[in-house]
Parts: structure tokens; C-alpha cells; sequence
């Protein structure tokens, strides 16, 4: 038996796994988690993830673009990525390096990386796949109140009045805390559940009211919503001029703005706003849970900090039952977010422009003054581009597949073409990704490892190794450390997972993610959430209970969010308007669940959702294989027609990638502009055309 967090969404759902002969025969919800013995089909089915024939199993590398992979020893792969290190930064500096890397990476390896690339060989350029989902909730979090990581925990749910669930398909995509907020709708008589979303979701049609809003249109019904609870004297007004500030400028700008403008730009129904008014009013304790609509958007840390806005206004923050709550995607997003592996962090919530922040962390790495850049680095867009332009020397992709989930992705394969040395480390060689690699690094999976993850409510969560690797592969965190070791960096001596978990915990010693007493032992024993700051403190369930915030003079900010349109909008050549998903039988490029044929059966081909009257007027019928496209690339699909889906807009998932057929990725047709704070760029919105596939030979015959 072993217990481990589930490596898929950001529930963290708490498995046991029964395993007999080193295979996993059987899973089981735990029940003093905060799952509560549930799990998701996805959870449940991990025993599959093990069937992989393309498993990577040996370290392989090829000298030259033009010689084939072959297999190697790790002294001999680490010791070729040291050696073609030390060459770039002799010749290029450090700006010839970078590394990209993922929310699915436990803690110690983020760290390892993080620590390796900042504090070592001197490059800011490290971001990883978070910032295609998470950035703008960062930006928000810090922008309002001083600090990255949500206010509010799991618990809040059973306590909460009104669910305001906005461009999240938790159903979906958290279902099994989706289970929890529909057991508090069952059994209070005044809970309600609002969804704010273009589609009628699984989550809308559990809810007691759908708002379909229009693409871009988020901000302008927040702000809608704000205006009138200014209009009609529901301002917390104690708690506003106690605990925030920027409330004057708010109220002038709000005050600007017309109601009637506002309802059109969202795209919403006046009976509609008149509900979701009347829902806001009647009931206090307001949990707004918020994902990808809101975070992938050129406007995304607007929609943030204008959710942030609406519970300042009502003083629904640091109190049960409340708060604005973003959830996150993947399993450790938030870890990593913890050990500061995007391009302009630190360990601990600092920053790598921040004087103070660099020496506190250079002194405890043993590193000399000035070792790490002042600069951010590029993020994940501007990384990619630079890399098509042959800005890098070297790129090290860890555990994510930018080939398929990036937006723009045909820029991204350019970039993996034409940089020199491409170092892919995976469970898998199923990744299209892989495909490009120079030299591929085979790493453990789930069961395999013991590392730690932190959930979407600062639950920081250990997972035990139960299983044996299968041949060479190695836990995520030993090979940057076998790199820095190589290149002849101290401060790589780790020899456990418990060595890394121990030196970065100290590190968030009296930083507002402090993990300072969160030792090995306790962690073994139960997970906990942060802050937790020595070794009796049992960890905070929610932050800012005392209305002081993480600002300088500890008030929350009112910040000024613009209604904006994507920057894309459609027009006479690309008529709709494209926004993307996920289905709950697949997890992000399918790496892992499609090896489970319960999981693969339920959604078998990539598909999109189109409106009957846009099928009816593009002359397509259901099932009908039709070509998506946009001014940087198309992708096939197969269309269901349904009401669902607002007319003027389709809907299409991203999980399938050329290795399941090819012309089927979505992320060929999506855009990279990015939130100009927050630098996420916007998937959810872009312009495309439909039409029916033509194969060459039916176009023949026509002729
Ligand atoms: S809800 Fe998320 S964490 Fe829980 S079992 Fe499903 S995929 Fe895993």
C-alpha cells in the first residue's frame, strides 16, 4: 500500500494504492483528506498510466541534429549536458540558456531547477507551463493584496452561501471539488450556484443560474455587478476604509462608467443581470472559484483583480465562507509558484528585481553577491519566439509538452527545431516534444517518487514512494542536482528528497508562504497548509482573518480593471470566435490518460461545438470532419452541433496533438498575445473560420 497526491488537477485528491508484484492492482480515495473518499475517473484509472510502451527507460542523447539518439549512461548524459553548458556560458553567457518546466513537477524538483539555473549559471530564462494557466491569478493575488496564494481554503465551501463560479468548468475539470459545492447546495436551504461561462457547461446546468457571457466580456460584467452594488448602498464600508485603499479612485472610476454599456459589452441578458444581482444581494458569504476563462485572456489580471474588487466592496475577504478562490490546473502549481521557478521569482514569494530578496537567497545558497540576475527573465511566449529566432543555445524541457500545449505551437516547433541542444526530461517518449530532443532524460512517475505538492488551497501535500522505477529513470529532482554537481557548483549535495524539502522550507522562513515548520516527519504523517511557521503550528486555514493584508502598510488595493476585448476579434475572413477546454476523460496533451482505454474510449477524436444555426449556415452536419482555422494555422475536427454553445462562438479541446494524427492541433490555430501584466497568454479567445475537410482525392473527384 501507498498513499500519493493525484498528479492530475489541482484538487489534490489524497489516493491509496494497493500494489502487489511492483504494479498498482487497485486505488482508493482516502477519507480524512480533503477529497473526503472521492476521486474522479481520471484518479481512479492511474493504474493505467503504467502500460506505456514508449516509456523512457535509459538516458539517450545524439552528438549532432543530423545523428540518431542513442543510449547512454546518466555519468555520460550528465556529463554531456555539463560539458555543452559550460561551453555555452564560456561563449554566449547565461542568456544563451533556458529551461522550461511545469506545474506537475513536485516541489523539490521545481527547486532544484530553480536553483540550479538562478542562483548557478545565472539565467533568469526559466518559466514553465503555469504561466499558460496561473500567471494572472499571481498577478491579481499580488497586485490586491501584497502576495501570491489564495485567501480561502477547502473549507470555506461547506460554510459559503453564494458559489460564484466564473470561466471554470469544475465539473468538469475539479469534479471532485465540483461534488463538494453541490453537497452544500443540497443541503442548505439559501446556497445557489452562479456560472459565468459562454458554454452550458456540466457546471451551468448544475447551477441555479447559467450567465453566458460573451467572450471579453468578464470584466464588463464585474464591473456591472459592482456598479450596482454601488448604486443601491451595499458597500461594506467599515471594511473598506479600514482595510483597503485606491477605494476613492474606484468609486470615481465606477461611477464613470455606464450600466447600459456595460450590459451590452457583456453580452448578457438584462433578466439575466437582474438575477445575478438579486442572487449577490440575498445572500452574504460569497465564494467566487475562477480558472482558465478567467486567467487565459489578454485581460486576465483585470478579470482577477475585478473579482478581487467585488469582495473587497462586500468585505467577503479573510472570513469564513468567502473570498475570491482561484483554482489551479495542475497538481503542484502552486508549489512551484512557492519555490519561485517563474522568470521573475524567488524562493518564498521574492523576486528577482528586488536587491534585498536576491542577497537573502544568494547568501543562503552560498552563492557570491550579484550571482543572480536582476532581471526577469522571458516568459513562456517570448522564450518560445526568442527560440525560433535562435536566441538560445540550449533549452531544458522537464515534464511538459510545450510542442502541443503551447499557444501558437507551430512558433514553438520552430523554436525546438532551431535551437542547438534540446534536452527533454519525461516518463515518456510519447510526448510530441520528445520528438525534438537531443538528449532525453528518463524520469520517474507517480508511485515511483516521493516528492511534495501544494493543492489549490495552500494544502501541502507529501507522496510516498510504492513502487520500484523500471530501469534507469530517476526522480525529477536528482538530475538538475547531478548537472550543478558536474559543472562543479556546491550546495547540490542532496541525498534525498527530504534534503531538498529541508533547505527549501527554510527558505520561506518568515515569508507569507512560510513552510518554515513544516518538517519531513509532520508531512509524512498529515499534509498541512501554509503558513506554517514552526513546528507546532498546524497551519492557517485562511489568510488576512485580521484584515491585514501583505501590502506595505497591510491594507488591500483597489485596482482599476479596464473592459477590454481579446485582441483578436472576428471579422469578414474569420467570422467566429474560438474558445478552448478540456473533457474530463483527458488531462491536458493526453500523455498519461489516453493510455487508459476507459478514459480514451469516452473521448475518442478531437471534436468541436458549433451553434445550430452556425452549422446550418456553414452547411455542416453533425459528426462532419471540418477544418478550423486561423491566420496561424488550422486543425481538424469533428463537429457537434449544439445549443450549448452561443451562436457566433465554437468550442474545442486541446488534448490531441500530431502524434494522434496529424493537423489535429488545436494550438496551431490559438493566439500568443499575452495580459500585458501577467505575460498569459490568451487561449480561451481568437478568431478562426469553419469548413468541411475536402480530402485531396474528393476534391479530384468533384473536378
Ligand atoms: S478530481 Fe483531480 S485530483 Fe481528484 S482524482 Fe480527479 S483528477 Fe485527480
Amino acid at each position: 500500500m501507498g498513499r500519493a497526491v493525484c498528479p492530475y488537477c489541482g484538487v489534490g485528491c489524497v489516493l491509496d494504492a494497493t500494489v502487489s508484484e511492483n504494479r498498482v492492482k487497485r486505488i482508493d480515495a482516502v477519507a480524512d483528506a480533503p477529497n473526503q473518499g472521492m476521486m474522479c475517473p481520471k484518479g481512479a484509472l492511474l493504474s493505467r498510466v503504467f502500460d506505456d510502451e514508449k516509456r523512457l527507460l535509459t538516458p539517450m542523447l545524439r552528438q549532432s541534429k543530423d545523428a540518431p539518439l542513442r543510449e547512454a549512461s546518466w555519468s555520460e548524459a550528465v556529463g554531456f549536458i555539463a560539458e555543452r553548458f559550460s561551453a555555452i556560458l564560456d561563449q554566449r553567457g547565461p542568456g544563451g540558456l533556458a529551461w522550461y518546466g511545469s506545474g506537475q513537477l513536485d516541489t523539490e524538483a521545481s527547486y532544484v531547477f530553480t536553483k540550479l539555473f538562478k542562483g548557478c549559471l545565472g539565467s533568469n530564462h526559466t518559466d514553465t507551463n503555469s504561466r499558460l494557466c496561473m500567471s494572472s491569478a499571481v498577478a491579481g493575488y499580488t497586485l490586491a493584496f501584497g502576495s501570491d496564494g489564495p485567501p480561502t481554503c477547502y473549507d470555506d465551501i461547506e460554510v459559503a452561501d453564494t458559489f460564484l463560479i466564473l470561466g471554470a468548468n469544475m465539473a468538469v475539470n475539479h469534479p471532485v471539488l465540483f461534488n463538494r459545492v453541490r453537497r452544500r447546495r443540497t443541503d442548505s436551504d439559501t446556497a445557489r450556484i452562479v456560472t459565468v461561462d459562454p458554454r452550458l457547461t456540466k457546471t451551468a446546468e448544475h447551477s441555479d443560474l447559467h450567465v453566458p457571457v460573451a467572450p471579453g466580456g468578464d470584466v464588463a460584467l464585474l464591473q456591472w455587478v459592482v456598479r450596482r452594488l454601488l448604486d443601491t448602498g451595499r458597500v461594506d464600508d467599515n471594511f473598506v476604509s479600514a482595510h483597503t485603499e485606491g477605494w476613492t479612485e474606484q468609486r470615481a472610476y465606477l461611477q464613470s462608467l455606464d450600466l447600459d454599456d456595460l450590459a451590452r459589452r457583456s453580452g448578457v441578458a438584462d433578466r439575466v443581470l437582474l438575477e445575478l444581482d438579486a442572487t449577490i444581494t440575498k445572500n452574504r458569504r460569497l465564494l467566487t472559484f475562477y480558472c482558465m476563462g478567467a486567467n487565459q485572456s489578454s485581460a486576465g489580471t483585470d478579470k482577477n483583480t475585478a473579482i478581487i474588487n467585488l469582495h473587497l466592496m462586500l468585505g467577503e475577504v479573510g472570513k469564513p465562507g468567502c473570498g475570491p478562490f482561484s483554482l489551479t490546473g495542475q497538481p503542484n502549481a502552486m508549489g512551484g509558484r512557492e519555490v519561485g521557478y517563474l522568470g521573475h521569482q524567488l524562493p518564498g514569494y521574492r523576486r528577482v528585481d528586488c536587491e534585498q530578496d536576491r542577497a537573502e537567497v544568494e547568501t543562503a545558497w552560498g552563492r557570491p553577491h550579484g550571482s543572480i540576475c536582476d532581471t526577469p527573465g522571458l516568459t513562456a511566449v517570448p522564450m518560445f519566439e526568442a527560440a525560433a529566432r535562435g536566441e538560445f543555445e540550449a533549452m531544458w524541457i522537464a515534464c511538459t509538452n510545450p510542442a502541443v500545449s503551447m499557444p501558437d505551437a507551430n512558433t514553438t516547433k520552430a523554436a525546438l527545431r532551431r535551437t542547438p541542444l534540446v534536452i527533454v526530461q519525461d516518463i515518456t517518449a510519447r510526448s510530441e516534444t520528445a520528438a525534438y530532443a537531443d538528449v532525453l532524460l528518463p524520469a520517474c512517475q507517480w508511485g515511483e517518487k516521493a516528492g511534495t505538492m501544494t493543492n489549490s488551497e495552500r494544502l501541502v501535500v507529501r507522496s510516498e514512494r510504492f513502487l520500484d522505477a523500471p530501469g534507469d529513470c530517476k526522480p525529477d529532482w536528482w538530475v538538475p542536482a547531478q548537472v550543478g554537481r558536474a559543472m562543479g557548483y556546491t550546495g547540490f549535495e542532496f541525498e534525498s528528497h527530504e534534503d531538498v524539502w529541508d533547505e527549501f522550507a527554510a527558505l520561506t522562513a518568515g515569508r507569507p508562504c512560510d513552510m518554515a515548520g513544516m518538517t519531513n516527519a509532520r508531512l509524512v504523517d498529515a499534509p498541512l497548509r501554509w503558513p506554517c511557521p514552526h513546528p507546532a503550528h498546524p497551519g492557517d486555514a485562511r489568510r488576512y482573518t485580521d484584515g491585514v493584508f501583505g501590502t506595505p502598510n497591510g491594507k488591500a488595493r483597489f485596482n482599476l480593471s479596464q473592459p477590454r476585448v481579446p485582441l483578436e476579434t472576428p471579422d469578414a475572413e474569420y467570422p467566429l470566435w474560438l474558445t478552448t477546454g478540456r473533457v474530463a476523460a483527458h488531462w491536458h496533451t493526453r500523455t498519461k490518460s489516453a493510455l487508459s482505454p476507459e478514459l480514451a474510449r469516452q473521448e475518442p477524436r478531437p471534436f468541436f461545438e458549433v451553434h445550430p444555426d452556425d452549422a446550418a449556415a456553414l452547411g455542416i452536419e453533425a459528426d462532419a470532419e471540418c477544418v478550423i482555422t486561423s491566420r496561424r494555422g488550422l486543425a481538424k475536427a469533428f463537429a457537434r452541433i449544439t445549443e450549448r454553445i452561443r451562436p457566433g462562438v465554437v468550442f474545442a479541446t486541446f488534448h490531441f496533438g500530431d502524434s494522434f494524427a496529424p493537423g489535429v492541433n488545436l494550438n496551431d490555430v490559438t493566439q500568443s498575445a499575452c495580459c500585458p501584466k501577467s505575460k498569459q497568454p490568451e487561449l480561451k479567445a481568437c478568431a478562426v473560420r469553419v469548413e468541411k475537410f475536402v480530402s485531396v482525392s474528393q476534391e479530384g473527384a468533384a473536378a
